[in-house]
């Protein structure tokens, strides 16, 4: 399968090369150059999971700045957090950053587990965080595999296989870690991710510029573009239909923690939420969750999507009824709403409001 076995005494001194002279200077790099805190390589780690590097860089200057340090972190909670994490996406990931923060703070008593063997028993930690983790912050030689070095390596080899395939992600893995050593495996893991994100890229790789050019397969065989193959049996995303309601009540609005099932953002913080079922008015979906309201009126539609869903949302307002109860919500001041939402979701609702409120619309 393997087509380019040559270049392999070299590929890790060329990518330390490269990535000496190249590399960016991200906030967490400095963080860790000056503090040589594994807390600062963690959680740009599990922020730059799925997300692009940025929409994290912004956040991850606030989220550093309010929590420095794993106590700081320890010592919150999942209110106090989603403010510095809102509009991130996949938040899961941040639920189970607060609950190892908090199990190395008390548990293992701020001692950071060091290898990638006892990193990947911490919620929330796969190979990829405990391999980028270990390798920075502990210099253990574990080969992290992201999409870009993917790519990298299936065009550096000429793999004939699928992006995003256990097969592909197999051979990667078995090739980096070959080439890895305990020179500095930090710096090669981040510096063939780095590659590929800005010389080896999807579209119109900058082979001219690649350290590996005169050694890879697709570039030598000018067919950069055949490698990797295509993803295979994608799921498609499923168009989801939902009514968002803001709820007033005494000059208050209504936020409510979505149920454990929810199809969407599930556990999170934000309006109420029903799924619109075919034939029913906005005011029948209100009813059946037997909340007491005043007739909802449509201020607006986006569209927006989340992991596996399109979302086709309509945003209503409406008020309770005096002595109204609803479960799991919370009454807050219009000034703090926005600071309470997580879910670019949510943001996007409360956008359409506050919109209609500047045209006087509604008060
Ligand atoms: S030579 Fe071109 S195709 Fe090969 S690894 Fe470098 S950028 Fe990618």
């Amino acid at each position: 399968m393997i087509k380019n076995n040559k270049s392999k005494f070299n590929f890790e001194k060329s990518i330390l090369k490269w990535f000496e002279k190249n590399q960016q200077n991200y906030p967490w790099r400095s963080l860790w150059l000056t503090h040589k805190d594994p807390y600062h390589v963690w959680v740009s780690e599990i922020m730059l999971q799925q997300t692009t590097i940025k929409a994290v860089l912004p956040k991850y200057e606030k989220f550093i700045k309010r929590f420095p340090k794993l106590k700081n972190l320890a010592a919150s909670s999942e209110d106090e957090l989603k403010k510095y994490v809102s509009g991130l996406g996949y938040y899961r990931r941040f639920d189970n950053l607060l609950k190892t923060a908090k199990m190395i703070y008390s548990e293992y008593h701020q001692n950071w587990p060091k290898s990638y063997t006892s990193l990947m028993k911490l919620p929330g930690i796969g190979d990829y965080t405990a391999s980028a983790v270990s390798s920075i912050a502990f210099q253990e030689a574990k080969a992290a595999i992201d999409g870009n070095v993917e790519r990298v390596l299936a065009r550096f080899l000429g793999l004939n296989l699928n992006l995003g395939s256990k097969e592909l992600k197999k051979e990667v893995k078995t090739a980096s870690q070959s080439f890895i050593s305990e020179v500095n495996p930090g710096a090669y893991n981040q510096g063939l991710m780095e590659l590929g994100q800005i010389i080896c890229r999807p579209q119109n790789p900058l082979c001219k510029m690649c350290p590996l050019k005169k050694h890879c397969y697709a570039k030598l065989s000018s067919q950069q573009e055949n490698f990797p193959l295509p993803k295979q049996n994608v799921r498609k995303s499923e168009d989801l239909d939902i009514n968002l309601f803001i709820i007033k009540f005494n000059n208050k609005i209504l936020l409510q923690k979505r149920p454990q099932k929810s199809k969407i953002l599930a556990n999170k913080m934000g309006f109420l939420t029903t799924y619109k079922e075919e034939g029913k008015r906005s005011c029948e979906e209100l009813e059946s969750k037997l909340i007491k309201f005043n007739k909802p009126k449509k201020i607006g539609n986006f569209n927006h999507s989340i992991t596996h869903y399109k979302i086709r949302a309509n945003v209503f307002l409406t008020s309770l009824s005096p002595h109204a109860t609803i479960n799991n919500s919370v009454l807050l001041k219009t000034k703090d709403v926005p600071n309470s939402l997580i879910a670019s979701l949510d943001h996007k609702a409360w956008n359409i409001l506050k919109e209609k409120s500047e045209q006087k619309t509604y008060k």
